[in-house]
């Protein structure tokens, strides 16, 4: 026992911890931490007598879960885009917002005009939203750059964001996001003349934890993003995809034949899809934000994740286009609303979940030797969390064992 083991009690905690049923809540628990790992978890009339003589904060009986993780957003980014949004409520057409300079095209224009500091500075009030419903770790993504300077300074924000708050970022380099317009109809050329060299020097930098891409139609073809990935597996990061959100080109399928962290989106993923997720231990990410602000119809394939027990994870994927969102949970009452999950499944998709799509197991349960990164909540029971919509009942967020501020 050190001087600063921290002991809290009277809680009951949803420990999400693996294979086990209804939360793996306990009632009436404790939590030790210790170095800011948790040393033990149980029921507070089993805590071990090593433990009695210290301090103890008391939780007045409130619930506590693991620090949420948002696994998939685009939250450092310059501009916003609700003047198209506005315009396209009034009866513009697609061809009009694009004239007006609408569409991505704004959104890579007003990144690359924005400077490091810029982009730390626009992105902090939308971490901070997440942060306040009891988020602990955010995974941030390039691709609005889509040159070289621009997305390592992405990187580089999304890095900096982890000295300006209390939160652990992990950061994936999605330069093959969309084909800028200097390269429109060369889809090849950009991913050679651009997108890998980028990749390369933000590895040197020490800047990606996963390689992402953007699997459909509208962005790169399957084998394309395959020649990223190539890359990606000779500098040993992993990756995750994009993919089947709008049609099914396969690109599950694909990313699980590399071993993939995560699909994501995936509304339009098929059996084989999913059989190859399965194998590969591929997470699938659902984003029903995007899924809302779209308007889409087709849900994803929940019966047949579950059927293959492929984990499913949730996350905002807070971007200005197709899902201005900066609530995790939002996305887990939409989840459940649109998408059928039920709240348990929600809050593993922000928990245990959302963690493994980001390759991290030191977090996203409440077991000795993770982190003890937590969120304590004024509910009664974690199916609140899923419940209510709009509506932040976090009480305090505990990172590395110490409450801090919201
Ligand atoms: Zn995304």
């Amino acid at each position: 026992m050190t001087d600063d083991t921290l002991i809290f009690t009277d809680l009951s905690a949803a420990t999400m911890a693996e294979g086990d049923v209804a939360y793996g809540l306990i009632e009436d628990a404790a939590i030790a931490v210790q170095d800011g790992a948790i040393s033990w978890v149980g029921p507070q009339a089993h805590l071990p007598a090593t433990y009695h003589a210290l301090p103890r904060t008391s939780l007045n009986g409130r619930l506590v879960t693991p620090g949420l993780v948002d696994c998939h957003t685009h939250i450092v980014h310059g501009g916003n885009r609700a003047t198209e949004f506005e315009m396209r409520l009034k009866g513009a057409s697609y061809e009009e917002v694009a004239r007006a300079g609408g569409g991505i095209v704004s959104t890579v224009s007003a990144t690359r005009s924005a400077s490091q500091a810029d982009m730390v500075a626009s992105a902090l009030p939308r971490l901070d939203a997440l942060l306040a419903e009891g988020v602990s770790v955010v995974e941030i993504k390039s691709g609005y750059g889509l040159d070289i300077e621009t997305e390592l300074r992405m990187l580089r924000a999304a890095r900096a964001l982890a000295t300006e708050r209390n939160v652990r970022v992990v950061t994936s380099f999605l330069g093959a996001h969309a084909v800028p317009a200097e390269y429109a109809g060369q889809a090849e050329a950009y991913i050679d003349t651009v997108c890998i060299p980028a990749l390369r020097a933000a590895h040197a930098e020490g800047l990606v934890d996963a390689v992402d891409g953007f699997c459909e139609g509208i962005a790169f073809t399957p084998s394309q993003i395959a020649r990223v990935f190539d890359v990606a597996q000779t500098l040993d990061l992993p990756v995750k995809l994009h993919t089947e959100q709008l049609s099914n080109l396969g690109g599950a399928k694909l990313a699980a034949s590399y071993g993939a962290l995560s699909a994501d989106h995936i509304e339009y993923l098929d059996d084989a899809g999913v059989a190859a997720m399965a194998k590969a231990g591929t997470v699938a990410v659902v984003l029903p934000g995007a899924f809302y602000t779209l308007r889409e119809t087709q849900v994803p394939p929940l019966d047949a994740l579950r059927t293959h027990q492929v984990p499913i994870a949730l996350a905002t994927d807070c971007n200005p286009g197709s899902s201005p969102l900066t609530s995790l949970l939002l996305s887990m009452n939409m989840a459940c609303t649109l998408f059928r999950m039920t709240p348990e499944e929600a809050l593993a998709g922000v928990t245990r979940n959302a963690a493994r799509a980001l390759g991290l197991r030191d977090c996203g349960t409440i077991a000795p030797d993770t982190r003890a990164d937590l969120a304590v909540w004024d509910v009664n029971h974690p199916a609140e969390l899923s419940y209510r919509i709009g509506f932040n009942p976090l009480f305090s967020r505990i990172v590395k064992g110490v409450p801090c501020p919201r």
